[in-house]
């Protein structure tokens, strides 16, 4: 038999659980499904079998992150502003493993612009995103125009400034995770949006402890361990199937992403844009390393903790460390892109993670001296593939959002999408755009109950 509820919600990341937890409050039986281990997908930063009393640092988010914010203030979630010290200085290592200061080499998240101020580019850009429509940039005045174009023809259009082209290009890919031929001119002005944050504004927050509180009053409604093979509907309701048994509900929220929704087997199939849209939906993986030391030792030689480096492992980390220094944190974020990679990363360490550990504590060596290479504890969040995605951003190609954004979010049939790829501009991606998609989701069930 099967069990039965009002909605399953297959996946219980950070979007699934916001979109159990609002419907819940609005008064519907709930089961979340999830195939793995623990709730947090995602933001679950730790493999199950983390060290003890070692706990994953901070996930990083804009003031502007509204949903997510309002949610961190509901659950008693502490947010803080990121280190950010001018006095400090940050490092570059370069391509033959030179160590150089500069006070502006390490992107935070989507600030890449900060470095662009004084360029007469970027009032070009900042204009432009003042026309997106960020709920539906594919909706925007000249989206298709905006679509086509690349990012990289965008900026060589504006400037044959062959350093600053590299720059940009350079701090985009980190950024973003794909390089700038890969990324369409139209996600990314949605992306950035027009109240572009400056990288001293931006904000911090445990994601262990966000989704430690979003599951406890879901706790016996969170079935871990249910990987979904096959999700069947009809007009009396759906059924959500896996090697372990089958729910039956009158509705479902398909909580992951379209990279995972693409291996779920659906009856009647998908229409064919939302099928394709799943098939080609990059995927921007990166591996995150946490290390822990006594102390933020760097501080003591003028340094920020931020280095970029060009050299051995392509990896940029910046200083994650409590406000009162009693213990030093580092994270270091190392991009894999895939065969075409711009920075000419190693592909071989994706799934090699003994290599890149090894690799990225000589390239701290290199830049913060012998205490680097000595943490008292690492983990690495990500290495090598797993089940799901662990994209990090969701940039698109040319002709991507034109083509497949009206499918992002529309439900088929009793089928609602939420996941932080579906969330609105310029959360989408990231876990505001995941807290804002389950509420959205939840409130389309709730409409139709
Ligand atoms: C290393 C890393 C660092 C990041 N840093 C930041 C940051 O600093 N700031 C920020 O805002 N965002 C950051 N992000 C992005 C953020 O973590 C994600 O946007 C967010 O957690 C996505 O939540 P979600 O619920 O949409 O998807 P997910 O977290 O992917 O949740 C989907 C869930 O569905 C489950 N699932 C998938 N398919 C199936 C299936 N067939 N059957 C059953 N279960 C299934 C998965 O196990 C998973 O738990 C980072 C991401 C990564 C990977």
């Amino acid at each position: 038999m099967a069990e039965r509820t009002d909605v399953v919600v297959v996946g219980a990341g950070v979007s699934g659980l916001a979109a159990a937890r609002r419907l819940c409050e609005g008064g519907l039986e709930v089961l979340l499904l999830d195939g793995g281990g623990e709730p947090g997908g995602r933001a679950a930063l730790m493999p199950p079998s983390k060290p003890d009393g070692l706990r994953a640092g901070s996930m990083y988010l804009p003031p502007g992150a509204r949903a997510l914010l309002d949610l961190a203030a509901e659950l008693d979630v502490a947010v803080e502003p990121a280190l950010h010290d001018s006095a400090l200085a940050d490092l570059r290592v370069d391509e033959d493993g030179g160590v150089h200061r500069s006070d502006a080499n390490v992107p935070l998240g989507t600030s890449w612009w900060t470095r662009l101020r004084n360029e007469w580019i970027f009032t070009g850009f900042a204009r432009k995103t003042r026309t997106v429509d960020l709920a539906e940039p594919w909706s925007s005045v000249g989206a298709a125009g905006l679509d086509r174009c690349t990012v990289r023809d965008w900026l060589r259009s504006y400037s044959s400034d062959s350093r600053l082209l590299a720059l940009v290009e350079e701090a985009l890919t980190l950024d973003a995770g794909l390089p700038a031929d890969r990324i369409s001119l139209l996600w990314l002005l949605a992306h950035i949006g027009p109240d572009l944050p400056e990288e001293e504004d931006f904000l911090r927050l445990d994601p262990a402890l966000l989704v430690e509180r979003m599951a406890a009053p879901l706790a016996g409604l969170v079935r871990t361990g249910r990987h979904v093979e096959r999700v069947r509907q009809d007009e009396h309701g759906v059924r959500v199937s896996g090697p372990w048994g089958e729910v039956a509900a009158d509705r479902a929220v398909l909580a992951v992403s379209p990279a995972d929704a693409a291996h779920v087997a659906f009856a009647p199939a998908l229409p064919p844009e939302r099928e394709r849209l799943q098939r080609d939906w990059p995927q921007a993986e990166i591996i995150r390393t946490d290390l822990v030391y006594w102390r933020p030792f760097w501080r003591g030689f003028g340094l920020s903790g931020g280095v970029h480096f060009d050299d051995g492992v392509p990896a940029w980390t910046l200083d994650d460390s409590p406000v009162d220094s009693t213990e030093g944190r580092l994270v270091a974020h190392t991009y894999t892109f895939g065969e075409r990679d711009p920075l000419g990363a190693d592909q071989g360490i994706a799934g090699a993670p003994v290599r890149h550990r090894a690799l990225l504590l000589e390239n701290l060596r290199v830049a913060l001296g012998p205490l680097a290479d000595d943490p008292i504890a690492l983990t690495q969040s990500s290495a090598g593939p797993g089940t799901y995605s662990r994209a990090y951003q969701s940039p698109t190609p040319p002709g991507f959002l034109t083509g497949y954004g009206p499918w992002l979010r529309r439900p088929v049939g009793r089928v609602h999408w939420a996941a932080a790829e579906t969330g609105v501009f310029p959360g989408n991606g990231t876990l505001d755009g995941a807290v804002s998609s389950g509420h959205r989701a939840a409130e389309e069930v709730l409409r139709e109950s």
